[in-house]
């Protein structure tokens, strides 16, 4: 099969996958200095984005019988549009569909779900992942009540990507590096300067299992309670 007939054949959509699946469209497509993040808009018409209180998860048709999980964000209810924030930093089909994305094209997808998480009112929020989490956290910002204190750290895995993060997303009060060892390491301090107010805090860690895992466990070597964790692996 020629690459043009073998990606015709992928952008078709079948008579099964025509019964379940949802459409919307690329509205603009933005990659971060250094070309590793996409920010992709996108406009869905049937999303009820009003009724949000959780962050969710978009199931996109990367090729035929092929969805892959991202994360809906700065989503507009009256243009029904939101953001997604893709890493193409890895060898895979996602990465492919991200990087050939422009304006105008279709985007279509499975279910749009719940992820059962959400801010918890009256706490410090703590937000620590990679770069797949960006748009979780945007999101759980957006959730959250005005002036409810955020901090914490989003790790990638280049320095080029790391260094655009403040520009990009100036609205998160993140700090960014660029790798595991530093985001380790950084958390580590942070939960040793705050040990006295230990109650205050919720934290949200997303992204890598092995990172997901080790943040976890660090967390909880300096005592903090299982209902102050709120985790999920994006990918492993
Ligand atoms: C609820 C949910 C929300 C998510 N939201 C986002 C999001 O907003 N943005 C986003 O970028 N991702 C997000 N992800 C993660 C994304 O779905 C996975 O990274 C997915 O595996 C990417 O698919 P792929 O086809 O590019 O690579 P795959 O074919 O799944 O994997 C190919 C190879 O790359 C490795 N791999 C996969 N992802 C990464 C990565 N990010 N870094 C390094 N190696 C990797 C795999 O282990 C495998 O070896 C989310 C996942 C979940 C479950």
């Amino acid at each position: 099969m020629t690459n043009q007939i073998r990606n015709n054949t992928e952008k078709r959509i079948s008579a099964v996958e025509a019964i379940f699946i949802k459409s919307g469209k690329i509205r603009a497509v933005r990659v971060w200095n250094g070309g590793k993040i996409h920010e992709v808009d996108v406009y869905l018409s049937t999303v009820t984005f009003d009724k949000w209180d959780q962050a969710q998860s978009i199931k996109c048709r990367i090729s035929a019988f092929h969805y892959t999980d991202y994360t809906p964000a700065m989503w507009d209810i009256y243009q029904k549009t939101c953001t997604l924030y893709i890493d193409t930093g890895h060898n895979g089909q996602g990465s492919v569909w991200a990087k050939n994305q422009i304006a105008g094209n279709d985007l279509y997808y499975l279910k749009i779900e719940a992820e059962k998480q959400f801010p918890i009112k009256g706490k410090h929020l703590v937000f620590l992942g990679d770069q797949t989490g960006i748009g979780h956290f945007c999101s759980l910002q957006q959730l959250a009540t005005k002036n409810t204190p955020i901090s914490g750290l989003v790790t990638f895995n280049d320095s080029q990507s790391a260094e655009a993060f403040s520009e990009n997303c100036p609205w998160l009060p993140l700090q960014a590096v660029s790798n595991y060892d530093a985001i380790h390491k950084q958390t580590e301090d942070w939960v040793i300067k705050h040990q006295a107010e230990k109650e205050n805090f919720v934290f949200y860690v997303v992204g890598g299992k092995e990172l997901i895992v080790t943040i976890r466990k660090l967390l909880r070597t300096y005592g903090f309670d299982e209902s102050q964790i709120k985790s999920k692996g994006f990918w492993h």
